[in-house]
This record gives C-alpha cells, sequence and structure tokens, in this order.
C-alpha cells in the first residue's frame, strides 16, 4: 500500500545519502584511510558500490568497457593490474593474466589491499589500469606504486571522470615529472577521459605539482 511505498522511497533516499557521504569520505581521505574506513564497515563498501554502479549506469558508455576493448586489441600474454577493480569486469572479460586489487573482495578474483602498496614484484606487469579508481589523496604515492610495478615501456590507462580535470596539461606535465609519458588522451566522452601513458623510468621523487583532481562529489537528486 501507500506506507509501503512511502517507506520504500525513504530507505532509498537514506542510501543514497549514504553513498553520496561515503563517496566524499572515500575522495578527501588517503588511500590509507580509506582502507580503515571499509575494514571497519564492510557494510558501507557495499552502500558505495551500489551507488557507484547505479550513476555509472546513467552513463552512455562505461569505460570499463572501452579498456576491455583496448585489451582485447593487445596481445594476450600481456599481464595486467587493475587497481581498484571493483567487481573485476576487466579480469572476467578478457584471457590476460589480471591482477585484480581493491579494498574489499566483490569477487573471488580480488587481492585485498590498498592500491597504494600492492603485492606486485617491481617490474612485473604490461598494463596497469586506475578505472574510475584514482580516489585517494595521496594520487602521488599511488602512482608511483603503479610506476615500480610497470615494467620499462609498460602501458598505464586512466580513466576518470571528466570534471575531476582542472588543467589536462598541467595533468599530463605531471605525469611526465613520475615516469610517464602521454601516448593518447581520448576526451571524446562528456562523462569520462581517457589517458593512455608509457612509463619511461622511475618517478623523479619530489612534489609533481598539477596532479591534482577535483573530487567527484554527486548531487542530491
Ligand atoms: N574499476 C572499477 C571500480 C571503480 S569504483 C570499475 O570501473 O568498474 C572505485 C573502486 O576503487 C572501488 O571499488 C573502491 O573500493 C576502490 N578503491 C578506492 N580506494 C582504494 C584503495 N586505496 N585501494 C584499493 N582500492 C581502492
Amino acid at each position: 500500500g501507500r506506507s509501503a511505498a512511502l517507506r520504500a522511497r525513504m530507505e532509498e533516499r537514506l542510501l543514497a545519502a549514504r553513498f553520496r557521504y561515503i563517496n566524499q569520505q572515500l575522495y578527501t581521505s588517503t588511500s590509507q584511510e580509506a582502507a580503515q574506513l571499509f575494514q571497519s564497515d564492510p557494510e558501507a563498501f557495499e552502500i558505495y558500490h551500489r551507488g557507484f554502479a547505479q550513476q555509472v549506469g546513467r552513463w552512455p558508455e562505461n569505460p570499463v568497457h572501452r579498456i576491455v576493448r583496448y585489451l582485447r586489441r593487445r596481445p594476450a600474454s600481456l599481464v595486467v593490474a587493475d587497481f581498484g577493480c571493483g567487481d573485476c569486469k576487466i579480469a572476467s572479460s578478457v584471457k590476460n593474466k589480471v591482477h585484480s586489487f581493491d579494498l574489499v573482495p566483490l569477487s573471488p578474483l580480488v587481492t585485498v589491499c590498498d592500491m597504494a602498496k600492492v603485492p606486485l614484484a617491481a617490474e612485473s606487469v604490461d598494463v596497469a589500469v586506475f578505472c574510475l579508481a584514482l580516489m585517494g589523496t595521496n594520487l602521488q604515492e599511488i602512482l608511483e606504486e603503479a610506476n615500480r610495478v610497470l615494467k620499462q615501456g609498460g602501458t598505464l590507462m586512466v580513466a576518470e571522470v571528466a570534471s575531476r580535470f582542472e588543467d589536462i596539461r598541467a595533468f599530463v606535465n605531471a605525469m611526465t615529472q613520475l615516469g610517464f609519458k602521454s601516448v593518447s588522451k581520448d576526451l571524446s566522452s562528456a562523462f569520462f577521459h581517457l589517458l593512455e601513458f608509457a612509463k619511461t623510468g622511475p618517478p623523479r621523487r619530489r612534489p609533481a605539482p598539477g596532479l591534482r583532481l577535483r573530487p567527484c562529489l554527486y548531487k542530491r537528486r
């Protein structure tokens, strides 16, 4: 009846509010703090993921599909690391060996860890992926970790919400300092940018100004 419908609507609103709150926390804390948040409150992770899937479901295209298509065009022998893998769409869609990292396991394919410190040897992967996953404020530390595990000449793919970039050129310049040269930029989607880099060498260990992404905060609906 009407009261059940009302209750369902209230519950939906509460979940949406919790999603926005958790999302904001993830974008405004370090990856270590995010790891603590989800460890102490696994329900927060579920709520976050449901909200995330709803948001991306509204987009005309999910960037993860673009990355899958890209990987399918390249040799299946390449080893991939998926940082912030969520429900492991990449690992379950390609033939490659994929190391899938996230804070909480949504799938048995996930290795649970903070993406700033993954259990991989140096120079052991060919392709590192961050699909909508560059969330922590310790961006530089996270990208240095990707640099560490990538082989020389290896590929770094970054898909991020378009409105998070303040200045793409400054971002790409900062990436150069971290040991990544820009290979291609796909800015054709209104929702996300897809950037491809190649590892040129180790990062220069100093702050990379311009390496800034705005938090992606969702509006109340
Ligand atoms: N790449 C997936 C999921 C994106 S949602 C996709 O495109 O479908 C962002 C993911 O990054 C979430 O699953 C979140 O838990 C994860 N994440 C955020 N901070 C992390 C961290 N410090 N270490 C590991 N995973 C993290």
